[in-house]
């Protein structure tokens, strides 16, 4: 911690003397998923580059200590060499901690576990005066549950406690079921989500009004690598997207495929969805 203390020290020092000059500042931590264009200057950010680590792993409480500069890819990495996984993952494998607790952010295991935030038990946080802070259900819970989500207007967040499941076999089972129309999506999503709860995971994608699939996924207790069907991060593979879509081609009556973890998770980055011609 003396390392992740010093860190802190620093970026208390610095909002304490923006807050005596009365100067506005931005948080910089190298990098962002946001699409819009910057207007900050480097002589009023707070920086947060080298709050990039997991500091500690707790295979009892089930929990990780994380610097908010931790991207997805590196934080599932690291839980995974416990056999554990956070409950709720972006897709995108640059979204940090710290970001998606304070601009928000979900997963196809959102419907069970909410957002990223509802799966953070408490922060450490640097209010505007310098002040550091715990903040919790039970401590400080006003700042803890209106810092999720401020886009760090209430304080620049240092530390997380995130809460993290078993993924023991390392391996997801993915249950693809095709659909004709929106509707039939809607009713499907329901009874997933809201009538039978009982996946870990549920997507969809519609790739016309008339054709579209949703899948349901579950983490695996037990099976290795020699059951994987698919993959999607490799350059040979297949972008996830266009797989399914040639895939729903043939197999009208639905399918499954068994995936690693990583692949699952982070299946849109490779031909991010947002820009397909499938959206
Ligand atoms: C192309 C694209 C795809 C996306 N896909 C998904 C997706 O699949 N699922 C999803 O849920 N979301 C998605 N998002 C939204 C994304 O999760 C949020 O925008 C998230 O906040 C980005 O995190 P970041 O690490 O890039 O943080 P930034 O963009 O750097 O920061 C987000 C906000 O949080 C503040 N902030 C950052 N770090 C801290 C900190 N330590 N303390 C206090 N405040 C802080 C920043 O000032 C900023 O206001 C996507 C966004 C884009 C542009």
């Amino acid at each position: 911690m003396d390392h992740h203390d010093a860190a802190v020290e620093k970026i208390s020092s610095t909002v304490k003397a923006f807050h005596e000059q009365k100067q506005p500042f931005r948080i910089y931590h190298g990098s962002t998923n946001t699409t819009r264009r910057s207007t900050r200057s480097v002589d009023t950010v707070v920086d947060l580059s080298e709050l990039n680590r997991v500091l500690a792993i707790s295979a009892d409480k089930s929990t990780a200590i994380v610097e908010p500069n931790v991207p997805m890819d590196a934080l599932v990495a690291e839980t995974l060499k416990h056999g554990l996984v956070p409950p709720v993952v972006m897709e995108f494998p640059g979204i940090t901690a710290g970001g998606a607790f304070s601009g928000t952010g979900g997963e196809s295991s959102s419907f069970r576990w909410g957002t990223f935030d509802r799966i953070v038990n408490r922060i450490e946080i640097v209010l505007a005066n310098g002040d550091v802070l715990w903040a919790s259900e039970d401590e400080n819970s006003d700042l803890f549950t209106g810092a999720a989500g401020s886009f760090g207007t209430l304080g620049i967040v240092t530390l997380l406690e995130v809460q993290l499941v078993p993924a023991l076999s390392k391996l997801v089972e993915l249950t693809y079921h095709p659909v004709q129309s929106v509707g039939e999506a809607n009713k499907k999503l329901h009874g997933f989500c809201v009538t039978d709860p009982k996946w870990d995971y549920v997507d969809g994608i519609m790739f016309s009004k008339d054709s579209g699939v949703i899948t349901t996924g579950r983490l695996m207790t037990e099976g290795d690598e020699s059951l994987v069907t698919a993959r999607y991060m490799r350059a040979s593979d297949d972008w996830y997207y266009t797989n399914v879509q040639m895939k729903l081609a043939s197999k009208t009556g639905g399918w499954v495929d068994i995936v690693p973890i990583q692949d699952y998770l982070f299946r849109y980055d490779r031909g991010a969805f947002c820009s397909s011609p499938a959206v």
